[in-house]
């Protein structure tokens, strides 16, 4: 590896946005390799070990379940589990109060399979009662599979993946959680919170680069996909399994010098230790939270509905504030922020992501501080209602 304390320094940008995150100049210089091919060996070697701590990660046993990478962005994931594990004949339940759970209904309808798009309030947490109730009422057995996104990274929801793998179980539906902006951040243990498929992508929770996303599912049920309706070619889950399974490689040309950087990433993760790195994400969000209450913002969720790794703050009612505006002064600055993504409210969003420090939010308060007096707005922050 190369010797960063000797290469030059890259520039640090704080990004709050909610994915691709702040990294480390360390996980930056791993993907600076000697040229190999990927059907190498050596390559081989690396496949492995990314895929086992993969799983790791998650507390899993690689007894029981198999991480399957794919080259793409982390909705790729979303993709490959909607399509490649529903039944002949059977449906999948949708949980649906966000962005990311709307982008697996997205997925069902351009694939055609039959699904329930069951909707909630976009500012609460899904009620796993409600969830058992119609599992309940399912007494025909339709449904196979459950679907769920972990934290709503568009509101910052958390929703309880555990109580609603445990009615899906209690059912016998395969459970599938969306951990994309949760994974290796709020700590997730595959047996006890009750699920067998998850994902994620490098450049979320293991805090390295765009390109290489993972699905970690049950092997067991991984195997009895095989005979599932075959609902796309680059995308199906149990081909890309049963080439790593049987190669130990990628179907098609892995990320090779994204990979390099996962593994760095990998490494720094469990050097800084699972709970060190959860308290730190949370202590960064406190420090989101206190700025914003100092200044008078009013967030979108409620905080005891909030994952602690996002902050949606509503759009003041300030004449003289416009997004854009702010955005720049801050981007000018070294910090990221990032619009919204529920259409019925203007908010932007603050997140906890990546490899910052609390010190970095409260250098970020005063940017804003000094921007907030350039745009002449009025503090505290002006609210209609
Ligand atoms: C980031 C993210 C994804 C993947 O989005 P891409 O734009 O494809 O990277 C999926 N689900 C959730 C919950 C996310 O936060």
């Amino acid at each position: 590896m190369l010797d960063c304390t000797v290469l030059p320094k890259i520039k640090r940008n704080v990004l709050l946005n909610p994915g691709p995150a702040t990294t480390t100049d360390t996980v930056k210089y791993a993907q600076v390799v000697p040229d190999i091919c990927p059907r190498e060996k050596e390559f081989g070697a690396v496949m492995k070990e990314l895929g086992e701590s993969l799983v790791k990660i998650a507390h899993g046993s690689t007894d029981t379940y198999t991480a399957v990478l794919f080259c793409g962005s982390g909705t790729l994931n979303i993709d490959a589990c909607v399509n490649s594990l529903v039944p002949e004949g059977k449906k999948i339940l949708i949980l649906n109060n966000g962005s990311y759970s709307s982008r697996a209904v997205d997925v069902c309808r351009y694939y055609h399979i039959n699904h329930i798009d069951l909707k909630s309030s976009y500012t609460k947490p899904i009620d796993a009662d409600t969830v058992a109730e119609v599992l309940h009422q399912d007494t025909d057995h339709e449904i196979a599979v459950v679907y769920c996104c972990h934290h709503e990274t568009g509101t910052g929801v958390l929703n309880p993946i555990r109580e609603i793998g445990k009615a899906a179980h209690d059912h016998g539906c395969t459970m599938i959680a969306d951990t994309t902006s949760s994974y290796a951040m709020v700590p997730i243990n595959l047996e006890t919170d009750n699920l067998d498929f998850i994902m994620a992508s490098a450049q979320k929770g293991i805090m390295a680069m765009t390109g290489l996303s993972f699905v970690i599912g049950n092997t067991k049920m991984l195997e009895e996909s095989k005979n599932y309706p075959t609902r796309s070619y680059y995308t199906n889950l149990y081909m890309q399994y049963s080439f790593i399974r049987d190669k130990g490689e990628m179907h098609f040309t892995p990320p090779v010098q994204t990979i390099y950087a996962a593994l760095q990433g990998i490494k720094e993760y469990f050097a800084e230790g699972e709970q060190a790195k959860w308290k730190r994400h949370q202590a960064i969000w406190k420090e989101l939270v206190q700025g914003a209450e100092k200044f008078g913002f009013k967030p979108l969720i409620n905080k005891e509905f909030q994952s602690h790794l996002v902050l949606a703050l509503l759009y003041p009612d300030d004449p003289n504030f416009t997004f854009e505006t702010m955005h720049d002064s801050l981007y000018a600055k070294g910090f990221t922020i990032y619009p919204g993504k529920v259409s019925d409210f203007h908010t932007f969003r603050l997140c906890s992501l990546g490899a910052i420090y609390p010190e970095d939010i409260k250098a970020f308060w005063q940017a804003m501080k000094e921007i907030l007096s350039e745009m002449k707005m009025t503090i505290p922050i002006q609210y209609n209602t």
